[in-house]
């Protein structure tokens, strides 16, 4: 192999948080052979259906290929110019804090790096967010309520070695496939039992020893249970518990208010008591145990409280930081990590940091910036309906597709008329959010995979390169280029004088360095001097990599945090959290009687922009559709293959019909995948309201009321 344009490179999978590492071997026609890499410590060698299909989503159909503003294509020097200008004009004439950005996990470490430090160091907004919001940002909040920073405190060979692998609101056999066949491998070779607990019964769960199909939004009541019957059964671990944490006395007064019993755990879950009981005791009697969550859990009004109490139970028993133990979240993008380490969250600073004065001073200092915010700015719900209010009169989105994956996406689409600016740096010519649309839109064509080089980190903390192995089609760039370039037009030269990717990602891990001495747990201070040749053919590598983990080009990452019992809470303790009784932001009602819930299929990722090119992936899924249990079909004439029209207080869409009891009565599934040809009728982000967790921020996208009836 060689780690070059030619003739295979060593790469990173666009799709999902597994972070699988790809060998492409270009075929000189601008398409190339795909095939897992055997040396990849996430999928030695393994691809499922998306990762393998993706020599058939290389063609340039539907590229962005040139820069355009409203409509007409233009220099690059213009765009880049007209941007800079309108930037500019906005901060003068309504301040900085009229300008946003949103940003996406499909983003580079390095493009994520330059559009944080671009804004919240020298525009002086703090208003960037990200559609990690609508994927992890519950998690990001739970690990840093209970650990004091946002740690994944396990690794994927915590899978390996479980006995016993809890995954709650998680299809992985379809979302996160290659993960899923490591537990289905170990289950295999060591007798691993898989429960899954989802209010759907999925591949996933078809697949599982045990299944729980809870009642949607009921997850905190299981889990309070089982910190109750933990505590109560003589399986907490004493000594863990009072050398290493705090605040169970207090956790546990609430988790016995929600579930003092399995009988009320029954009446709030709908499961039966019994089924409740063998969880309870699998779980109880078993050493090894991670729980892995996803979706399910995050993208609630509740997230953050449901996975505290997932991980309430981990601390409860000291099953964390030992193999085969721990709290796991699945994130869903490639780089939702990524965009955690560079603060692209609204609520972070960079590199982990946050906003007490000394942290806004340390990076104000490592950046030479002067204009740095020192506050949070607003996230992804509330910054759009800031640009609906007005407030907002710039808005620069990069690789993301809002118009069809944004809760109220018609509100959002009217109101990104009233931009000022509308800059969209995007690979694909005709996405919906690609369409003109503010008084000025600006779009700028950015490298796809296979054509730009980067980073990412994937669920286990593992920083993996994306490589070129395409050549730039038309005048495509890097994103953090445009994004230095406009800095520069700006008057910040130095601080955006990058030569290179590398020397980004050189900055970014000098920053994560930077006066830490211990105190944050993003240190990757030992790449902070990675030469050009290295970073180019540097393999995965899993943070914390401080500099005094070895010398130079030997240095190594940890597998696991916490194994001590040291947090980064200010007493180095963890924290449990009293969390809130479950309910549903929005209750179901005679005129909407449904929960819709919502969600991937196996062979499509996100809105379709590149697994929509293959036939083979198009064929799994041909038409957006709705699933409902066959009982509620029969009740409101809905029949398979038909078409219904399912209606929420906030929108329509109309859909094939599948009759199925994976769902459970009283409860609908969408998939989130259509927009584009789709769009006025199939779009998810046009029937949620998206009810922010009052923590985290994460809209609420699997609990909306809804009608169906036929068409
Ligand atoms: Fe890509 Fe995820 Fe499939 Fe791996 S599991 S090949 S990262 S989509």
């Amino acid at each position: 192999i060689v780690h070059g344009p030619e003739p295979t490179v060593r790469t990173t999978c666009p799709y999902c948080g597994v972070g699988c590492g790809v060998l492409a071997t270009p075929d000189g026609q601008g398409g190339a052979a795909i095939a897992g890499d055997s040396e990849h410590p996430a999928n030695f060698g393994r691809l499922c259906s998306k990762g393998s299909a993706l020599g058939e989503t290389l063609s340039l159909e539907n590229r962005l290929l040139h820069p355009q503003v409203d409509g007409v294509r233009v220099p690059w020097e213009t765009a880049l110019t007209e941007v800079a200008d309108g930037l500019h004009a906005v901060a003068e004439a309504h301040g900085p804090e009229s300008i946003a950005f949103y940003l996406s996990g499909q983003l580079l470490t390095e493009d994520y790096y330059v559009a944080n430090k671009l804004a919240k160091g020298f525009i002086g907004t703090p208003h960037v967010d990200t559609n990690s919001r609508l994927c992890m940002s519950s998690a990001v909040a739970a690990h840093r309520r209970a650990f004091g920073s946002d740690t994944v405190p396990g690794c994927y060979e915590d899978l390996d070695e479980a006995d016993l692998i809890v995954l709650v609101g998680s299809n992985a056999a379809w979302c996160h496939p290659i993960l899923f066949r490591r537990m289905a491998d170990a289950r295999a070779r060591r007798g691993t039992k898989i429960v899954t607990i989802d209010p759907r019964r999925t591949q996933t769960a078809e697949e599982s020893d045990l299944f729980l199909g809870l009642r949607p939004g009921s997850d905190v009541a299981l889990f309070s249970g089982l910190l109750v019957h933990l505590a109560d059964g003589g399986f907490a671990d004493a000594r863990f518990v009072a050398e290493h944490t705090a605040g169970l006395d207090g956790a546990l007064e609430r988790a016995r208010r929600i579930a003092p019993d399995i009988a009320a755990v029954a009446a709030a879950t709908g499961l039966a008591p019994a089924e409740i009981g063998a969880f309870y005791d699998l779980f109880a009697g078993t050493r090894r145990v991670v729980t892995a969550f996803s979706q399910g859990v995050n993208q609630s009004a509740q997230g953050t409280d449901k996975g505290n109490s997932i991980i309430n139970c981990h601390l409860v028993t000291g099953r964390i930081g030992a193999v085969g133990t721990g709290p796991f979240s699945l994130t869903g993008q490639p780089n939702a990590m990524g965009g955690r380490e560079v603060g692209g969250l609204a609520n972070m600073l960079a590199a982990h940091m946050h906003f007490t004065p000394e942290e806004v001073d340390r990076v104000r200092r490592f950046w030479g910036a002067p204009r740095i915010i020192t506050g949070e700015g607003m996230k992804a719900v509330a910054l759009f309906e800031a640009i609906q209010r007005g407030r907002i009169k710039a808005l620069w989105v990069m690789g993301t597709n809002p118009l069809v994956s944004m809760p109220r996406a018609d509100a959002i689409r009217e109101a990104l008329t009233g931009l000022d600016l509308y800059v969209v740096s995007e690979a694909v010519a005709d996405s919906d959010t690609a369409r003109g649309l503010g008084r000025k839109t600006v779009l700028l064509p950015a490298q796809a995979w296979g054509e730009k080089d980067g980073t990412v980190t994937n669920s286990e903390r593992r920083i993996s390169r994306q490589r070129r192995f395409l050549a730039s089609p038309g005048e495509a760039r890097p994103d953090w280029q445009a994004l230095a370039e406009v800095g520069r037009r700006l008057g910040h030269a130095k601080a955006f004088a990058f030569p290179s990717a590398a020397a980004v990602f050189r900055e970014h891990a000098g920053l994560s360095a930077f006066e830490n001495g211990g105190t944050r747990d993003f240190d990757i201070g030992g790449l902070m001097d990675i030469p050009d040749a290295a970073y180019a053919v540097s393999l995965p590598v899993q943070w914390p990599l401080p500099k005094k983990s070895g010398p130079p080009g030997r240095r190594q990452g940890r597998a696991r945090l916490f194994a001590d019992g040291r947090f980064y809470t200010f007493d180095r303790r963890a924290r449990f959290v009293a969390v809130q009784p479950p309910a549903l932001a929005q209750g179901v009602s005679d005129e909407h009687p449904f929960v819709l819930n919502t969600g991937r299929v196996r062979d499509h990722w996100h809105t379709m922009t590149r697994t929509g090119k293959s036939q083979r992936l198009s064929a799994h899924r041909a038409v957006p559709f709705v699933e409902v249990h066959p009982d509620d079909a029969a009740t409101h004439g809905l029949t398979e293959g038909g078409i219904a029209r399912v209606s929420t207080p906030h929108g329509a869409a109309e859909l094939e019909v599948t009759v199925t009891d994976a769902v459970p009565p009283g409860t609908l599934f969408m998939p989130m995948h259509w927009g584009g040809a789709y769009a006025s009728r199939a779009r998810v982000g046009a029937l949620v309201r998206g009810m922010p967790d009052p923590v985290s921020g994460q809209p609420e996208l699997k609990a909306t009321p809804a009608a169906a009836a036929p068409v």
